[in-house]
């Protein structure tokens, strides 16, 4: 086109995180409070549009949300929505706000196939009823502050496509800005989902989430694909991620290899435009960070940022990538801000936490260039590293340690959980 507004003005792929809804719910893997907030922090300065924070009808929740929102009204997160999942039913929506006042990003989420129907609400629930509380629930959050809120179809990809185009019309006619097209099984193609999304966006013009699954290790593939659909149709499209693809039962769409595929794959990377905001050098930094904090090594061969991404040995490989990387590697280490060499300590260190005490404190700080020159706020300090480091049980990261010392009011209150 050529013309700068014009391109400001196409549609384009934007990234919704759902490690801290999806990665957390899954089975068997655990993240603290203190984690999810640091999660949050790193995918603003990734340049992520939204992070599904958690469940605001979840008691145990409530203060690490609210905490986290408090972080985005001082500026310490600046772009990231931070937005929470419920059910569409208008009584999730009342102990949503009634929870979280400040909260302005939702989505609401229903079963839509006959199979889920039939199968989870055992006759209770007819089509009529779900469209009834859908349509109940998008006016009720408009009327409480929600300023975007998305639709989520469950189970979306067994759902007929006529069923689905009059949820995505119900929920447009009360207030919805999105739809969800959740492959909650993971049961699409890249075919079959291509043409389904295109036939969806053709029919209603909405913008259009992808939420897919990777029970037959397409997780991406469907998402990417789902996505190219909706922009060929002219609408917007969002997709779905999660870091290092955590997530119910075979996981979720995998956060860094989707940007990859969105800006080397051959068929999309001129083609289908990412939201400009994304930072992929941050890739490397918020990957190892959710294996830390989530306790569950990065596969040696994960895209990007397996420690095999870039290793080459054997003879033809070894030679080709040596004369020109460009024989073996389709992007370089530094795209996804690796290449700088880590220096792990050997010999003495003083560390800081849940047992520390307040000269060991003033080392650690000292060496990251924060001096406390208040003695009551630095055992303020000291206490809240003891408290958090008894929530996040394993060594204290150097950013922890800062978001501790710089906002401690807000680490407080994530740390914090009421029965
Ligand atoms: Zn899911």
């Amino acid at each position: 086109m050529g013309n700068g507004q014009l391109d400001a003005m196409k549609p384009a792929v934007y990234l919704i995180d759902v490690t801290n809804r999806d990665g957390v719910q899954t089975s068997r893997i655990l993240l603290p409070k203190l984690s999810k907030t640091m999660l949050n922090t790193y995918l603003d300065e990734m340049g992520i549009y939204q992070s599904e924070v958690g469940f605001p009808t979840l008691r145990h929740e409530v203060n690490y949300i609210n905490a986290n929102l408090q972080l985005a009204k001082i500026g310490a997160i600046k772009r990231l929505h931070l937005e929470g999942w419920c059910r569409a039913i208008p009584e999730d929506i009342e102990l949503t706000f009634k929870n979280c006042p400040d909260i302005k990003h939702l989505n609401v989420s229903v079963s839509t196939s006959d199979v889920m129907l039939r199968g989870k609400f055992q006759g209770r629930k007819t089509w009529k009823d779900i469209l009834h509380s859908l349509v109940g629930s998008v006016k009720l959050a408009k009327q409480l502050g929600a300023e975007t809120l998305g639709v989520n179809a469950e189970d979306a990809s067994r759902t007929d496509l006529d069923r689905l185009i009059e949820f995505i019309h119900a929920g447009r006619e009360s207030g919805a800005d999105r739809f969800r097209y959740c492959d909650t099984l993971g049961a699409d193609d890249p075919i079959t989902i291509y043409d389904r999304i295109k036939t969806l966006a053709l029919a209603t013009n909405f913008p259009i989430e992808m939420h897919c699954h990777n029970d037959l290790g397409m997780g991406e593939a469907v998402s990417v694909t789902g996505a190219q659909a909706a922009i060929e149709s002219g609408a917007d499209a969002y997709i779905n991620t999660t870091i290092n693809g955590y997530g119910e039962r075979a996981g979720n769409c995998d956060l860094v290899s989707t940007i990859l595929a969105l800006k080397f794959s051959h068929g999309l990377k001129d083609r289908i435009p990412l939201d400009d905001h994304v930072d992929l050098q941050r890739a490397w930094k918020v990957a190892k960070y959710a294996s830390y904090a989530f306790n569950l090594p990065i596969p040696i061969n994960q895209p990007g940022v397996g420690s095999n991404a870039f290793a080459h040995e054997s003879g033809i490989h070894a030679d080709g990538a040596l004369k020109d990387r460009r024989n073996y590697e389709l992007y370089d280490p530094e795209d996804v801000g690796r290449g700088e060499p880590e220096l792990l300590e050997t010999g003495r260190i003083i560390t800081t936490g849940e047992y520390g005490g307040i000269k060991g404190f003033r080392h650690v700080y000292d060496s990251l260039g924060i001096h406390f020159t208040d003695d009551n706020q630095a055992r303020k300090v000291l206490e809240l590293v003891q408290y958090a480091n008894l929530h996040t049980q394993k060594p204290l990261t150097d950013d922890e340690l800062r978001l501790t010392a710089t906002y401690p009011d807000i680490v407080r209150q994530v740390l914090t959980v009421a029965l």
